[in-house]
């Protein structure tokens, strides 16, 4: 099965994708992600594109549509999850032309809904594990001691650079202008269904599920 989780900056798309790969056996393709280790690694675009994410805004289309591309060869048959991808219509086209041109198909597109003001304060206080990846938060998901991973005992709490409230206007500009139109594009495609993503991690898996017929 091939889904994309369409949804605002903070809206738990990235943990809602983790959990259906140790669920379903999926691919996460988050091209947050991809960007974000392009420059840990210092790759060339990876330099191109750090000031462009750190100021909240959209990198290009080409760039972003070359990593899919990329990383849709490695299919391992239990299909993709597609997180932060597609982001803008030209980039949504450009998904189904390589999808049909390796024979696959768009089962679903699930967006999730959560309002401006939850936003902020999900984004604004949230930090991770920079070694092992766990997710915590200043007011919802403290570690039990400050400053030490609850799951891996390492001291390495870092914070998105783009987590601030300034980029967080950008990147909220940016999902409304670019990405919001992409809800009516799948609605007209008849594979959209929307879920409620102000639950607990577990309400919303459930939703999803349900929706996905899982
Ligand atoms: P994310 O981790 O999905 O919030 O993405 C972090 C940043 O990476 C975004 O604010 C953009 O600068 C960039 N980015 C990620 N995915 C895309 C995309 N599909 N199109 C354009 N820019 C993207």
């Amino acid at each position: 099965m091939n889904i994309i989780l369409l949804g605002p900056p903070g809206a738990g798309k990235g943990t809602q994708a983790k959990l259906l790969v140790d669920a379903h056996g999926m691919i996460q393709l988050s091209t947050g992600d991809m960007l974000r280790e392009a420059r840990t690694s210092g790759t060339a675009m990876g330099q191109k594109v750090a000031a462009i994410m750190d100021a909240g805004e959209l990198v290009t289309d080409e760039i972003v549509i070359g990593l899919i591309e990329e990383k849709l060869a490695g299919d391992n048959g239990g299909g993709f999850i597609f997180d932060g991808f597609p982001r803008t219509l030209p980039q949504a086209d450009a998904l189904g032309e390589l999808l049909a041109k390796s024979n696959k198909t768009l089962d679903s597109v699930v967006e999730m809904q959560v309002d401006d003001e939850a936003l902020v304060r999900r984004i604004t206080g949230r930090y991770t594990c920079g070694n092992c990846g766990a997710g915590y938060h200043d007011d919802f998901k403290k570690p039990k001691v400050e400053g030490t991973c609850d799951d891996c005992g390492e001291q390495q709490m870092k914070r998105r650079a783009d987590d601030n409230e300034e980029s967080l206007k950008t990147r909220l500009m940016e999902y409304y202008k670019k990405t919001s139109p992409l809800i009516g594009y799948y609605y007209a495609k008849e594979q959209l269904a929307s879920v409620n993503g102000l639950g607990s991690m577990e309400e919303v898996s459930s939703e999803i599920n349900a929706a996905l017929k899982v």
